[in-house]
Formats: C-alpha cells, sequence, structure tokens
C-alpha cells in the first residue's frame, strides 16, 4: 500500500466504516463495521483470507456475510468465514442452490437491519439472473456487485439487454445522487477508455478519464464512486443523451432499451 493514504482504503458513512479489501485479481471486498454497536457485514468475500486477516487486525468479529450474486469470485470465501464466525450468510433466495452456505434469503423488497440501520433491497438481472444490491438510505451508500461499475456495467451472463438497463434505470430512479456506491471490480480504465468512443463530446466524462488515469498510473483505486458522478458520465446510464444517441448513429431512436442494447454490444466487442 505504499503511498496510499489510510484514507483511500477505510471510509466513514455515519456510524459504518467501510474497508475495502483486495481480493483474487482485481475483485473489491468490503468489510462494513457499525461502530456503535460493534456488527460487522462483509460484502462478496471471493476469498477468506485477506478478509479473516484484516478483521484480526482490527480486531473486529463477523456478524454477516451479505451475497450479491452467485459467482465463485463472490462467494468462495463463505464457507470458510462462516464457519470461522458462525456468522449469517444472506443471499437471493432463488439462488439458494448456488450461493455457498446462504442462511438468510432475500427478494426485491426484502427488509434488512444492520447495526440499526434499514438495509435496501433491489433485484437486479442482467449480470446474473438473481442478481440483488444491497441500500442503506441512513448512511447513503449502496454494495452492487457486479451491476453497475465505475463507467460500466456487468456483462450479461445470465440476463437480458433488456433486464439489465431496467435494472440500472431501477438504481438511477432509486439511489439518491449522493449515495456512495461500491462495485465488485476494479474495472475502471477499460470502461473508461470505451466510454470515450461513444460518449466523445461528453466533457465531464473527457476530465474523468483522465483523472482515471492519473489514479491508476499510480496503482491507486477508483472505488467508490457516486450516483451522481456514474450519471453525468457512465455511458450505460445516459442511453436517453442526444449526444451519446448521435455518437453512434442512433439519434433517432426512441427507445432508450436498444440504444442500451447496442452500446452494451459495441462494449462486449470494444
Ligand atoms: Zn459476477
Amino acid at each position: 500500500m505504499s503511498g496510499q493514504g489510510q484514507d483511500e482504503w477505510k471510509r466513514r458513512h455515519g456510524n459504518i466504516d467501510v474497508y475495502t479489501v483486495k481480493a483474487l485479481q482485481d475483485n473489491y471486498v468490503f468489510i462494513l463495521h457499525e461502530w456503535k454497536n460493534n456488527k460487522v457485514a462483509v460484502v462478496d468475500p471471493g476469498e477468506a483470507k485477506p478478509v479473516s486477516d484484516k478483521l484480526q487486525a482490527l480486531g473486529l468479529p463477523l456478524d454477516c456475510i451479505l451475497t450479491t450474486h452467485h459467482h465463485w469470485d463472490h462467494t468462495d470465501g463463505n464457507l470458510a468465514l462462516k464457519s470461522q464466525f458462525d456468522c449469517k450468510v444472506y443471499g437471493f433466495g432463488g439462488d439458494k442452490g448456488r450461493i455457498p452456505g446462504i442462511t438468510d434469503e432475500l427478494r426485491e423488497g426484502s427488509q434488512l437491519e444492520f447495526g440499526g440501520e434499514p438495509v435496501e433491497i433491489f433485484q437486479t438481472d442482467g449480470h446474473t439472473v438473481g442478481h440483488i444490491c444491497f441500500y442503506f438510505p441512513q448512511s447513503k451508500m449502496a454494495f452492487v456487485g457486479d451491476t453497475l461499475f465505475v463507467m460500466g456495467c456487468g456483462r450479461l451472463f445470465e440476463g437480458t439487454p433488456k433486464q439489465m438497463h431496467e435494472s440500472l434505470q431501477k438504481l438511477a430512479a432509486n439511489l439518491p445522487e449522493n449515495t456512495t456506491v461500491y462495485c465488485a471490480h476494479e474495472y475502471t480504465m477499460s470502461n473508461a477508455k470505451f466510454a470515450v468512443t461513444v460518449d466523445s463530446s461528453n466533457e465531464d466524462l473527457r476530465e474523468r478519464y483522465r483523472e482515471i488515469e492519473s489514479l491508476r498510473a499510480q496503482d491507486r483505486k477508483t472505488v467508490p464512486t457516486t450516483m451522481e458522478m456514474e450519471l453525468k458520465t457512465n455511458p450505460f446510464l445516459r442511453c436517453g443523451d442526444p449526444d451519446l444517441k448521435s455518437c453512434i448513429g442512433m439519434e433517432s431512436e426512441q427507445d432508450e432499451g436498444k440504444v442500451f442494447a447496442r452500446v452494451r454490444e459495441l462494449k462486449d466487442n470494444f
């Protein structure tokens, strides 16, 4: 972590401290510590060791695992952490056969509480069917797994472009602009390189591209982001924008879902 300030890996949101832990190739795992009641959650532990090492260094227990979706790079640490800490494992009920160690089933609109705070569950199909996002309205933060990335969105492994478009619209409609958004991968540089090709006249995007380039050149992370920043610079959230549409030759297309499908297709072949 040379040259990187402590702040970058720990952020306070109200009563919750969020620690970012690197795992596997380019995954981010998040440890949430609600320090008033000393409750601890971990989001998407793709491996157990870096998480248990960090918990040990902080002297923290583990109360629950929050799973955004079943992919191995988000769940491979579940069983080891569950047996080490005897914690709960929350995940999408329809995926109980695919999420290791699941103890508590969630669905769209499920009510969850963490350290006295409400947590809202949104089902965001697209990357997988049964992907969920965790929104903490009090702490103004969301954990969006592989649905929304910095300037990008997840690949469509199981869902359709229509499903993913609706999922992103759901997030845009429900997460206020001042929401801090934690994504599960460091994909930002390649997302930015693509974004400027489909939204070339977007000044906010160009400026952000330069910032991202500088951060990545120093091997610094670009997560978390905010809804406000994504609405301005993420092409997958800007499919109704006239400049973006004309940039990809779809200026007369009225169906935003079709523009989204085209942008996703261009990214897949980028
Ligand atoms: Zn995934």
